[in-house]
């Protein structure tokens, strides 16, 4: 019998890796390292939610503010069973070094709440979202931290977390948070932004690899908002195909692929998907897919890999089988890839495009929506999209010639591109 148990996969040390290795390449001064290593402010709340049943439950809530020298502290608040303190500070970290490396006004934060949304009512949702804003308001607002969706969390929870802060602080404020929905504060544009973003750093990366995207495939883990998205500017913007993507299946309790090998029809797929990104098994079958198991998206046989569901997926004991025909792997989740299969992809040469970099654009829109709140004033959806392609497209240029000024890998220059300008402000400011 084997004695050999696999490394826990902790987010939080995974992410203080990234950044010593980096502060290491960049001999950052110690004092300032001291500072970038841990977040600024950490709130750990109760919250408790008067039930349907008439019962009352206590949820914990979290907030993390990483770091704030640029702007406010800026990210999403995550409803999942598996949140810990470590998972949302690690979000937080890497939220800053997301808002300097696409070059936003802002800083890094996150939140999160331990619960499986699936599980609750409308009525108890909305409990809990107003009891996550009354916890933490003090410490929010526009000027602060502004929160906005992640995993588990919709436009519709950001509109009643919007009011109870209104409600609170005795005036209209849409700009405290993001990712409101249109009619109610939101920008047109969002829900799309982040998937839109993952493609616009492929279609980078290709022109700049001399790749045809017209002929190319791709296979995506997640199909919720980013996947989803994702999936659709692959084909819609790019030409290409995507022949696998993987869902969690929350009746069954486990990870599912659907493929097709002639290239999955997106829109049929959403149609046939829950606000929780699970794919109706039976419904895809019927319709010809081919019904795989959780991991076979990772060994697809494609030119693009897009990791889109959760932190820590590509692992020591999968990465191997990620086939050598892959030539960008694009993180659209935050956190994808453990140190150890990193290293993996590092010394096979895989054109990596860094989850914070690749993710930026759901932030770059929830910027542009504060702005547009803070005014009082909306832009067209077109106008959204056209000023999200030039900040991507910036943002993955400056990451790139990084890159290549220092001979070093995507996710280290990702690094020196954000470190460099939250470094820049702190001294600015007079931090250190
Ligand atoms: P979501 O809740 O809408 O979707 C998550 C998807 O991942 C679902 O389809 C779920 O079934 C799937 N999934 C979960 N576990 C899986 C597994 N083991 N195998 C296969 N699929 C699995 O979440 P989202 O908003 O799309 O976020 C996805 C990732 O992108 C997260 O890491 C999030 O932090 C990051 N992110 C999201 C945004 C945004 O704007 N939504 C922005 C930046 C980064």
């Amino acid at each position: 019998m084997s004695t050999k148990v696999a490394p826990v996969f902790n987010p939080f040390e995974a992410a203080q890796g990234q950044f010593d290795r980096v502060a290491d390449q960049l001999n950052l001064d110690v004092e300032i390292r001291s500072i970038l290593r841990w977040p600024l402010r950490e709130f750990r709340f109760q919250i408790p939610v008067r039930m349907d049943d008439g019962s009352i439950k206590v949820f914990f809530g979290f907030r993390v503010q990483h770091n704030d020298a640029r702007g406010p502290a800026k990210g999403g608040i995550r409803f999942h069973p598996n949140e810990t303190l470590d998972t949302v500070r690690a979000l937080a970290m890497w939220m800053t070094w997301k808002t300097a490396a696409a070059d936003l006004p802002l800083g890094g934060g996150k939140g999160g709440v331990v619960v499986d949304p699936a599980t609750l009512s409308v009525g108890e949702k909305e409990r809990l979202c107003r009891g996550w804003i009354d916890g933490i308001w003090k410490n929010l607002g526009p000027r602060i931290d502004v929160p906005a969706p992640d995993v588990g969390t919709t436009p519709q929870m950001m509109g009643w977390m919007m009011d109870e802060y209104s409600k609170l602080t005795g005036q209209y404020e849409p700009g405290a948070i993001t990712g409101k929905p249109v009619g109610s504060g939101g920008s047109l544009g969002r829900t799309e932004a982040t998937g839109s973003g993952v493609i616009t750093t492929v279609r980078e990366a290709m022109a700049r690899m001399g790749i045809d995207s017209t002929r190319t495939t791709a296979s995506i883990q997640g199909f919720g908002n980013v996947a989803q998205y994702a999936a659709l500017g692959f084909v819609e913007a790019l030409g290409g195909k995507v022949v696998c993507i993987s869902c969690y299946d929350r009746h069954e309790k486990g990870a599912v692929s659907f493929a097709k090998t002639d290239g999955v029809d997106v829109k049929f797929l959403q149609s046939i998907t829950d606000q929780y990104g699970t794919v109706d098994k039976a419904k895809a079958r019927a319709a010809g897919y081919g019904i795989e198991p959780g991991d076979a998206w990772i060994a697809k046989d494609v030119d693009v890999l897009i990791p889109a569901a959760l932190e820590g997926q590509i692992t020591a004991d999968n990465v191997g089988s990620i086939s050598p025909k892959v030539q960008i792997i694009a993180e659209g989740a935050n956190g994808p890839t453990t140190p150890e299969a990193d290293e993996v992809i590092r010394a096979r040469g895989t054109f990596l495009i860094p989850d914070f970099l690749c993710n930026a654009g759901g932030v770059t829109v929830s910027y542009f929506e504060s702005v547009q709140s803070d005014a009082n004033y909306y832009w067209e959806h077109e106008a959204v999209l056209r000023r999200l392609d030039q900040k991507m497209t910036s943002a993955f240029k400056g990451v790139v010639g990084m890159a290549d000024s220092r001979d070093v890998y995507m996710r280290d220059a990702a690094y020196m591109v954000a470190i460099d300008r939250v470094v820049k402000a702190m001294e600015l400011r007079g931090w250190v």
